[in-house]
């Protein structure tokens, strides 16, 4: 999507990725190795005039030689802070930014305080390394603190107290090299299994809104931030409660392809290559759903007017992101029965 979003513009993109036919490489030239690779990183950066990233579980260590070689954007501080839940909590709560209540874990006993301090149902998540609803155990009772304990490995956790969140919520935004901002309006996101199913933008709230501008600007301005930067939020009593962020591109904004003036991709690659960043302004109401684990049939989901199609031309695996569709309508209504229309097609598996 990004390769795409930067043709128009003349940006030639080349990726690095595990497999010759990933999604990258049917549209753009391809280094296949590990996404560690040293040789093969330096070899994308000295072709490249920015080199960037749209997964965040790459070790820093291994992007820093790079940053000899040509520039990479998003900064790498930014990078590290969100592949560590803690040290990310801890950068909302510096800058003033309400999140879950928890505490770090590396001994059952601290587990055993932690879920009497917080409370109740709560969950243990692994700090590194978790996406998607990975590396997580729920905890209803006191009787599932040993499972869960067993189940996790048991170092470099935190528990979180569970949210009894009425919406789960994320803003996109980007910040260029001149330090000009841009956010896109809210996406409201509903999660099956901890995985996004669909989401739905933009999500008309004017006081959530100026919140989480504010709360995304702070972060962008304290990490220096170059590129399109992500916040999710939990929505607890009219209130925003942040999450976690994504120093990238992320599955929240896909709805941008087709529903706003510039999507987040190519605001992205915008922001990297130093170009003043574009509208964010949304063209009307959207739905995007995620393909997860089976393709659903084209010809019956194009049949719903208004409705764009996205594969990515990756092998069918249970949970996997396959591709997904938005749906664009000028009214709301009609957006929630295009979608209602479009969830009868699509099979989650
Ligand atoms: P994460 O990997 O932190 O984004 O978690 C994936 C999903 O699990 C979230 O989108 C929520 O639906 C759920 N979840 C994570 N943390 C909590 C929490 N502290 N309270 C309630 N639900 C949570």
């Amino acid at each position: 999507m990004m390769a795409l979003a930067g043709y128009p513009l003349g940006i030639r993109c080349m990726f690095l990725d595990r497999s010759a036919t990933s999604p990258a490489a049917q549209v753009a030239p391809i280094l296949t190795g590990d996404l560690e690779d040293a040789a093969q990183l330096a070899a994308l950066a000295a072709c490249s005039d920015v080199v960037t990233f749209d997964w965040e579980n790459i070790s820093g260590a291994a992007l820093a030689p790079l940053e000899k070689l040509t520039r990479v954007r998003p900064p790498r501080a930014a990078l590290e802070v969100s592949q560590d839940r803690l040290a990310e909590k801890t950068l909302f709560s510096k800058l003033r930014i309400p999140t879950t209540a928890h505490a770090a874990i590396d001994s059952k006993e601290q587990l055993v305080r932690a879920a009497a301090r917080l409370g109740l149902p709560g969950i243990l998540k692994t700090r590194r390394l978790g996406y998607d609803g990975k590396g997580q155990f729920l905890l209803r009772s006191s009787s599932e603190l040993d499972a869960a304990w067993a189940a996790s490995g048991g170092t470099g956790l935190i528990y979180e107290k569970f949210q009894d969140f009425s919406r789960e919520i994320s803003i996109v935004g980007a910040r260029s090299t001149a330090g000009q901002t841009v956010f896109y309006p809210l996406s409201s996101n509903t999660h099956g299994g901890g995985i996004l199913h669909y989401s739905i933008a933009p999500f008309l709230n004017g006081k959530l809104e100026r919140s989480a501008r504010i709360y995304l600007k702070r972060v962008m301005n304290a990490l220096d931030y170059i590129g399109v930067l992500t916040i999710e939020f939990f929505m607890v009593k009219g209130r925003l409660i942040a999450n976690e962020m994504a120093p990238r591109v992320h599955n929240s904004g896909h709805w941008t392809i087709e529903g706003c003036v510039t999507s987040q991709f190519e605001n992205h690659l915008r922001a990297i290559c130093g170009l003043p960043l574009g509208s964010t302004r949304a063209l009307g109401h959207t739905a995007m759903v995620n393909f997860l684990g089976k393709m659903p049939d084209r010809a019956e989901l194009l049949a719903i007017d208004g409705l764009a199609f996205h594969d990515y031309g990756k092998d069918p695996r249970p949970g996997r992101k396959l591709g997904h569709c938005t749906i664009l309508k000028k009214r709301t209504t009609e957006r929630n029965s295009a979608l209602v229309d479009a969830l009868k097609l699509i099979e989650w598996c």
